[in-house]
């Protein structure tokens, strides 16, 4: 399997790559996302043939045509049996079925730091860490979060002596939940900082080391934020993990994906093209409803972020969305990278009237504001028993609005637990969410953290030498 990216033919036509340098990069040269350069297919026999496996193996069927020669079988086995094993059930991703409403939710929640991106990232740090040692390499990972990417990447590397994570986050702008997931690890290869800034300003502080190449090949710095392709990868396993639970390839499913980035319904998209019988998906935006607008208009308009109860889809710039639309373009690199030259600096981008009708076909949309999802997280406890969360809340009311046929089932994707954003729960339903037992020591753990004035120099500066600070003591215990 070769990668190209969605903006190839814009600098020259450099040589495709292989998983792992595309996993290693993150962001392409030319400031496109990386992506096979063809889909893998699964026949509807192939897809039968995967009835009944556990998430395991499954996960080694559907994601082994990407990975080629990086990993070896038993090795690659072996890095999905370990990631998984982090995981509080078995099942990995439980579906659960709303009543006889057609609905079910598919819990991605799991995971050590209870949020679906735990389910791509957990794999994605022991590839790199295999990948990394087997090269006798070092890579740094420097990033920004707003909450839930932060503990989930921290997560994943935490303790491996080939990488160090540094993670930026505004100071007294995250939960007290989501920052002590962060800052509870203790680990001598994670540094977690606290900016004196917002969000944006984190972001633009990682982009700068970036952006700087001396900086950058030093310290050989890696982003796992979902622009890396191996996260789209390790996603698109629980698509066909739902969609044969219920009936695949025999019976289409649709989805239902509460976006932000727009990388987990990317993902789904990716197992459509790879052969699996979706009928459709359903985008929930909340008040930040750029993705929302574009569906109903082939018109992308960015505006002001606005605050809500589902923060990790307060987003204007949907990157992953880039790669949706290098198909809108007919694959065209050079063409798709004009135009986001143009939407970076005019806040507009428009696509054709056939490119809209073709993508509406696949893609309906929905939004819900605060007031809604309080609403809706009230509705499921009433009707059906469950809490879900303010994120999940968005995409269980929007699927209701957008269900096309009542014979096939719709998949509701789950992204966070409830005691995640136990403020809004609590608000919904009376009752605060408890973390569940592994978790509910974390408001006593000790926390470390350091403090940062919104300054790159200073950023580069720590994170010089704190390298310099782990190389060193290996140099000198040399024994005389
Ligand atoms: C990150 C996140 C999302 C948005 O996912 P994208 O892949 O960015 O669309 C939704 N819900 C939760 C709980 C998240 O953490």
């Amino acid at each position: 399997m070769r990668y190209i990216s969605t903006r190839h033919g814009s600098q020259g036509n450099p040589q495709p790559l292989g998983f792992e340098d595309i996993m290693l990069a993150g962001l392409a040269r030319d400031g496109g996302l990386y992506l096979p350069s063809e889909w893998p297919q699964f026949s509807k026999a192939e897809i039968a043939g995967l009835k009944g496996l556990g998430y395991t193996e499954l996960a080694f069927r559907v994601m082994r045509p990407f990975v080629g020669e990086a990993f070896d079988e038993a090795t690659f086995r072996r890095l999905i049996g370990e990631a998984y094993a982090s995981f509080e059930t078995p099942e990995v991703a439980p579906l659960k079925p709303l009543g006889d409403s057609g609905l079910h939710l598919l819990e991605l929640f799991h995971g050590p730091t209870l949020a679906f991106k735990d389910v791509a990232l957990q794999l994605l740090g022991r590839m790199l860490d295999h990948t990394l040692t087997v090269r006798g390499q070092h890579a740094t990972i420097v990033g920004a979060t707003s909450g839930d990417t932060g503990s989930a990447a921290i997560e994943a590397v935490r303790d491996r002596k080939t990488i160090d994570i540094f993670m930026l986050f505004p100071k007294g702008r995250v939960s007290e939940v989501q920052r002590r997931q962060m800052t509870t690890v203790l680990a001598p290869n994670v540094h977690n900082i606290a900016v004196q800034g917002t969000f944006d300003d984190c972001q633009d502080l990682a982009k700068a080391c970036f952006n700087d190449l001396a900086f950058r090949d030093r310290h050989a710095l890696t982003a796992v934020n979902s622009i890396n392709f191996a996260r789209v990868m390790a996603q698109i396993v629980y698509y066909f993990w739902a969609a044969l639970k219920l009936g695949a390839p025999e019976r289409p499913v649709a989805f239902t994906v509460p976006s932000g980035n727009f990388g987990n319904v990317y993902a789904g998209y990716a197992a459509r093209q790879m052969g699996l019988p979706i009928s459709h998906f359903v985008v929930g935006a909340n008040s930040n409803d750029i993705l929302a607008r574009f569906f109903e208009s082939g018109t992308m308009t960015t505006s002001e972020v606005v605050p809500t109860f589902s923060p990790s889809m307060d987003i204007q710039i949907s990157s992953n969305f880039e790669r949706l639309l290098f198909d809108l373009y007919d694959r065209n690199g050079a063409t798709l990278a004009d135009a986001m030259t143009t939407f970076r600096s005019t806040g507009t981008l428009k696509v054709g009237a056939n490119a809209l009708a073709g993508v509406r076909q696949l893609f309906d949309a929905g939004r819900l504001d605060d007031a809604g999802t309080l609403a809706a997280i009230a509705d499921c406890r009433r009707r059906f028993g469950e809490t879900i969360d303010p994120h999940t809340a968005v995409g269980y009311a929007v699927a209701q609005q957008h269900r096309r046929d009542a014979s096939i089932p719709m998949v509701v994707l789950a992204t966070a637990h409830p005691a995640k954003f136990p403020d809004a729960v609590e608000k919904a339903t009376g009752e605060r969410p408890a973390l569940p037992a592994r978790l509910g020591d974390l408001l006593d753990r000790a926390e470390r953290v350091d403090g940062l004035r919104n300054d790159v120099e200073a950023l580069k500066a720590m994170i010089d030498e704190r390298r310099a600070a782990a190389t060193a003591p290996a140099r000198t215990k040399v024994r005389t």
